[in-house]
């Protein structure tokens, strides 16, 4: 929802408040960025910051100083680039499709180039603009998800012309298990890609997202790419996280009723009660990105107490036990929170048996925003 729609109808008449801080947002990229001195720390913005709005998150990582940004698709660069500045540095994660390599070029967009097929797209568009063209090329070490396999590196090892119209920036790879300290594929991924930079030894390392930050130096290269700590989600299993909370969402309550023991609440009658209840429909719903598996299971809070939701979640609402708080406590347009300092993002990406990344992704765009 646009601003302006938002102020023509008032705040309080909308769905919830999501606020977003954005001085907590900069603190963490200072933590994460002196934790990786004297590599630099990039920011994966993709999927629009991870929900949270590139056009507010990029700029406030901007001023805090960072000069990396990685989305996920060309159009999501063409859209930020305008938001941050000259001397920022925008990388194309899933590389280029066909037909996107003259925007790419023309405006300095560095994709991520992921096979030789790519590779040799992105050296035809180089001829065509007449200069060498920059890259990142990304190496699949062990997630089989994106990247040039084992093959590829001998073929680029014996054919130097390959890359005779390319600036590599970077070579790179993703880890699949970073946020899990203990788990062996970290240092069997971290072997391949040492063995992969043997032949590179010109190139720069770009390794490790927020979870592989932590589990030390080795990982880190000359660039690291953070998304979900940014944004106050957990990065690791290593330590508490010393990530400060980013969002916070409270959802308004649109109706409160008492009901009897035996009534049955929600979609499919799925929730009876025990005992006479009182209930609180929230105006939210798993259109809102509150997952409809926080059905039964998940809560919200309100002056502290817990309170259950009750049956299934809707599209656009819910129902919350709110027996634990005095009649009068809720009513009408009193906020409840989702996300906040009763419950972080874990909790309730852990009840709605999801993680924090998707929790965040899916929060849409019918609460008021407040940028903090
Ligand atoms: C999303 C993504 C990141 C950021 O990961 P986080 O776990 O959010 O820090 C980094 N690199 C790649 C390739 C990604 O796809």
């Amino acid at each position: 929802m646009d601003a302006s729609a938002a102020n023509d109808i008032g705040e309080e008449a909308l769905s919830g408040v999501l606020s977003i801080d954005l001085q907590a947002l900069q603190s963490n990229y200072r933590i994460l960025a002196s934790r990786v001195a004297p590599s630099a720390c990039a920011a994966v913005v993709k999927a629009d910051a991870y929900g949270l709005g590139a056009d507010r998150v990029g700029p406030a990582l901007a001023a805090a100083g960072c000069r990396h940004f990685f989305v996920a698709h060309l159009v999501e660069a063409k859209r930020l680039k305008r938001h941050l500045p000259r001397d920022a540095k925008l990388y194309v994660l899933n590389g280029l499709m066909p037909g996107g390599e003259a925007y790419a070029a023309a405006n300095g967009i560095i994709p991520v180039i992921n096979s030789l097929a790519q590779l040799s797209q992105w050296s035809a568009a180089a001829e065509h603009h007449g200069a060498r063209l920059p890259a990142v090329l990304q190496f699949d070490t062990g997630m089989s998800r994106l990247g040039l396999n084992t093959a590829d590196v001998s073929v680029l090892a014996e054919n130097s012309e390959l890359l005779r119209r390319i600036e590599v920036q970077f070579i790179m790879s993703h880890l699949a298990s970073a946020d899990e300290h203990l788990n062996p594929q970290n240092s069997d991924q971290l072997a391949t890609m040492q063995a992969i930079a043997a032949q590179f030894p010109d190139a720069e390392l770009c390794f490790a997202n927020s979870g592989g930050i932590f589990l030390g130096a080795a990982f880190h290269g000359a660039l690291v790419r953070p998304g979900i700590a940014l944004y106050g989600g957990s990065p690791t299993d290593s330590i508490a996280t010393p990530m400060k909370s980013v969002v916070r969402l409270s959802v308004r309550v649109i109706q409160t009723h008492t009901v009897s023991a035996g009534t049955l609440v929600g979609y499919g009658g799925s929730h009876r009660t025990q005992s006479e209840m009182r209930l609180a429909t929230l105006a939210a719903g798993y259109a809102d990105g509150l997952p409809r598996s926080l059905s039964d299971r998940g809560a919200a809070y309100a002056l502290g107490k817990r309170l259950p939701i009750v049956g299934r979640v809707s599209m656009d609402s819910m129902t919350i036990d709110v027996s634990a708080l005095p009649d009068a406590a809720l009513g009408l347009g009193s906020l409840v929170e989702l996300v906040g300092p009763d419950q972080t993002l874990e909790d309730i990406a852990r009840d709605a048996g999801t993680i924090s990344y998707e929790i965040l992704t899916g929060l849409g765009q019918r609460y008021h925003r407040q940028y903090i």
